[in-house]
């Protein structure tokens, strides 16, 4: 098959978060013939390729201005399902949404997941995603017996535990620099009901919080923390703490309805009144600093007052809460949204996150949404990023007019984090110096991730506009 550059693949993409976007040559294979054939036209023309699966990246990670883009949306068959076993073989434009619509009423469940079920597969494996359980599941890859990529050169490996397993621990995580994923096998999660049991949990301040995640660790199969980052003092890193389990009675086929889609669809009315639909207006009008002040004090004491309280949800509306408002970033526009996320260990978590949270109210620019989860360590994979200890993600918004007293905080908060040995996950960033980026990874992965670079795309085919910001001598080794 040869293909040639087209104007009329000219598109424009935008990052999840709309802080930036970048117009490129998009191509959509649908099947790996069809991907081979992408990387000829780029040996061909000399420009690059960006991956792409969903485009549900909040930065450039998936972005290549003026190069070309593979979208693999329009790889998404799921060939082979085994009720039996929880083992699904499928190509790496399935989304989770697909996924566990497909493999649920059979009573198996994806055992890592994104605060959004938009995300596709492929996209998972690439940045190895993490969910509220990835103390205890650990990360995306994890779970992935065995997968096919096709690298740069047009050669196609099959990786697993025992065959080329050093790029079974390279591809996963490489953020889409060393070969394109186009089918994999995953081990699913057998669950019992399509429930889960939460406990909802009131922290004072940051230290109980901590406390709360760590304590509820043994006996939860998910802990998240969600912050009121408006709280300061004595309150700071105030918040409530989700602890959830797999719900799994004795008698467990009372609840085999919950095993159904209609169980689990996300409801069209938030508060059983207002469309689902047009809430982002709602978050529009909330997104101020005297209105998010004001919810954040409502929320906790409303934690406050449910401190303790057990109760069921399903799996879809506890692990995709962020779903519920179809499209919240609207709420948003024009400026976008940017995340900063980072990773710190148990020793120096409590310290860094309050200068964190302090820098943030010292700036006067309030996170919208502050999320704290529990990791271990991802050391087996060649960029890894979970230490045993925490995250903490925040959102704000990039306003035009707010833009420049944004970066001077990002940086900041950057400088604490690397002063705390902390590390950074570039599938949420927007911002990072390369510096900064540089000591998330570490002297040796990155002399470990170039020499894999080199070994699998030689012609330094695979690029982005994430991978030139973050670590240009990825693309230009000495
Ligand atoms: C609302 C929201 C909540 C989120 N919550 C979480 C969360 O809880 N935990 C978490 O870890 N992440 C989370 N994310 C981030 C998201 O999971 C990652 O960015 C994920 O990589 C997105 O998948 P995607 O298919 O959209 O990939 P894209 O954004 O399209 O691409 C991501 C990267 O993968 C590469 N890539 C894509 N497909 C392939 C392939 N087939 N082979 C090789 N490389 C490929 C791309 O080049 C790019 O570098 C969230 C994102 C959103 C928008």
């Amino acid at each position: 098959m040869t293909l040639a550059l087209s104007n009329a693949a000219l598109q424009m993409l935008h990052a999840w978060g709309e802080n930036t976007r970048a117009r490129s040559y998009v191509h959509r294979p649908t099947t790996a013939a069809g991907l081979q054939a992408v990387f000829a036209l780029a040996q061909h023309t000399g420009l690059s390729i960006a991956l792409r699966g969903a485009g549900q990246s909040y930065g450039d990670a998936a972005l290549n201005s003026e190069q070309i883009v593979v979208c693999l949306a329009q790889m998404n068959r799921i060939t082979h399902w085994s009720p039996a076993n929880g083992v699904v073989e499928l190509e790496p434009g399935v989304t989770l949404a697909q996924l566990w619509r497909h493999c649920i009423g059979d009573g198996w469940w994806p055992p890592v997941v994104s605060g959004t079920m938009f995300t596709s597969v492929g996209g998972c494996a690439a940045m190895n995603i993490h969910g509220k359980n990835n103390w205890q599941a650990g990360n995306f890859a994890q779970h992935i017996l065995e997968f096919t990529a096709v690298l740069p050169a047009g050669n196609i490996v099959r990786c697993s535990a025992t065959e080329n397993s050093d790029l079974f621990h390279a591809i996963p995580g490489s953020f889409g620099m060393l070969g394109c994923i186009t089918a994999l096998r995953l081990q699913l999660k057998r669950i019992h009901t399509g429930l889960v049991s939460v406990s909802a949990l009131a922290a004072p301040n940051l230290r109980t919080m901590l406390q709360l995640l760590d304590e509820n660790k043994s006996s939860s199969d998910y802990v998240v923390g969600w912050i009121d980052a408006a709280a300061g003092g004595a309150g700071l890193g105030r918040g409530q703490v989700h602890a959830a389990t797999y719900y799994a009675p004795p008698f467990a086929a009372a609840h085999a309805q919950s095993l159904q889609l209609q169980h689990q669809d996300l409801p069209a009315r938030i508060f059983g009144v207002f469309p689902a639909h047009y809430a982002w207006l709602g978050l529009r009008l909330a997104n101020n600093a005297p209105t998010l002040r004001l919810v954040n004090a409502l929320k906790y004491l409303s934690a406050r007052l449910q401190h303790g309280r057990t109760y069921l949800q399903s799996l879809a509306a506890f692990n995709f809460l962020l779903d519920y408002v179809p499209d919240w970033k609207r709420a948003y526009r024009p400026g976008g949204l940017v995340q900063h996320q980072s990773f710190i260990a148990k020793e120096n978590a409590l310290a860094a996150y309050q200068q964190l949270l302090q820098a943030c109210q010292d700036a006067r620019l309030l996170p919208t949404l502050a999320v704290l989860k529990r990791h271990k360590p991802d050391s087996q994979y060649a960029v890894s990023y979970c230490p045993d200890g925490y995250s903490l993600a925040l959102d704000f918004s990039a306003h035009a007019r707010t833009r420049h007293r944004l970066a001077t905080l990002l940086a900041q908060l950057d400088q604490i984090v690397v002063a705390s040995q902390g590390k950074f996950y570039f599938a949420k960033d927007s911002a990072l110096h390369p510096a900064a980026a540089r000591a998330s990874l570490g002297a040796a992965a990155l002399r470990n991730l170039t020499v894999l670079k080199q070994r699998c795309d030689p012609e330094n085919l695979l690029q982005s506009n994430l991978s030139r910001r973050l670590l240009p001598e990825l693309h230009a080794p000495e």
